[in-house]
């Protein structure tokens, strides 16, 4: 396994204070490993947004961290993302780590061309670059995600959906970043696109050694596209495994019914059945396992005890992680 560029260590979120408080992120632990491609799943409102803010304190108020460390790897050693001063944070966030925000792509500028937009995210890290080497850069990074140069002079309106989210993974690679965090980047667009885009973004992984977490409630395109995945429920990490693993032997009961929630493009054909039920309500969490409501395999347990996010008794080797009472686990094990 290759060493950790970021480490979540007991991350907790919440929106508001006091009483009113909603627990939106509860005690989450998790590794990205250098160059390699992390997928997070989760259905809507399991937290995945305010994961992807929390860890990069881009939290819109009222979010709250109220707990836990973020451990960005530098040839220095460890800094927490969470006690960075200002001055820091600004250059950690675009020249270490860029974010490509949910509907990312309708928030290009409408009036400004796309040479403007990428050349000021350039100058606004180098102020010293010329002109010339800002285009120059700008040509380049539209041509690493498979657009033409004469793009350059176009306004967003002239692009496609899928060109201005392009443009976007653009801009997020302008300073060579080591971590990219894409949140549901491609939603908006079909699904062969998304498919495209997805696996340029892995190519250029490859090429340029970034590590990437990637958002989506769509597994199937996690299982094909991501090293290791993350599974997310109200608030939690589930599950945690290869997508190899993930893919052929779900753990959790949530994974095994997301995973039956969504087509998949290769591999054996399964019955889509969904999950029945719908997500927790945060004000309300059930006792236990949040998930015992919905699940076919509850027992009386289920509905008492959080279950421990650990290693499972039955798995040989570390990387592979779950929180079930069907399933018991090593809880020191990672
Ligand atoms: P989606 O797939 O819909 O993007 P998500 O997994 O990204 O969902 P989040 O947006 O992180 O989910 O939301 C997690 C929970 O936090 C949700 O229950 C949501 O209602 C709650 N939440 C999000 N933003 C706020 C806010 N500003 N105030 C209060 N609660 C919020
Ligand atoms: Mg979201």
């Amino acid at each position: 396994m290759t060493d950790a560029v970021l480490e979540i260590r007991g991350l907790d979120v919440d929106y508001g204070l006091g009483d009113d408080a909603v627990h939106a992120i509860r005690d989450v632990n998790l590794t990205l490993h250098r160059g390699e491609v992390l997928g997070l799943a989760g259905e809507s409102g399991s937290g995945k947004s305010t994961l992807a803010y929390g860890l990069t304190r881009l939290l819109p108020p009222p979010g709250v961290v109220r707990g836990g460390e973020v451990l960005f790897h530098t040839d220095d050693g460890p800094v927490d993302v969470l006690r960075m001063t200002e001055a820091e944070l600004r250059r950690f966030r675009w020249a270490e780590t860029a974010i490509v925000f949910q509907g990312a792509m309708n928030s290009l500028n409408p009036v400004q061309r796309v040479s403007t937009q990428l050349t000021d995210v350039i100058r606004a890290h180098d102020p010293r670059s010329t002109g010339a080497s800002r285009l120059a850069r700008a040509r380049e990074l539209l041509s690493l995600v498979g657009i033409a140069a004469d793009r350059l002079d176009s306004y967003p309106h002239q692009l496609s959906g899928g060109m201005r989210q392009r443009v976007m993974i653009g801009m997020a690679l302008a300073l060579e970043p080591k971590v990219v965090v894409m949140d549901e980047p491609t939603t908006a667009l079909d699904v062969v696109v998304q498919r495209q885009i997805l696996r340029q973004l892995v190519e250029l992984r490859e090429r340029l050694g970034f590590s990437v977490v990637f958002i989506t409630h769509d597994l199937s395109l996690l299982v094909e596209f991501s090293d290791r995945i993350a599974i997310m429920y109200g608030g939690r990490i589930v599950e945690e495994a290869s997508s190899a693993q993930l893919y052929r032997e779900p753990k959790h009961p949530y994974s095994h019914g997301l995973l039956n929630s969504f087509p998949a493009l290769r591999g054996p054909k399964r019955e889509l059945t969904g999950i029945p039920g719908s997500p927790p309500d945060l004000r309300a969490m059930p006792s236990g396992c949040s998930f015992h409501p919905r699940c076919p395999h509850a027992m009386e347990r289920c509905g008492v005890e959080v279950p421990v996010l650990g290693v499972p008794h039955d798995h040989v080797g570390p990387g592979r992680t779950v929180a079930c009472w069907l399933h018991p686990v090593h809880d020191d094990g990672f």
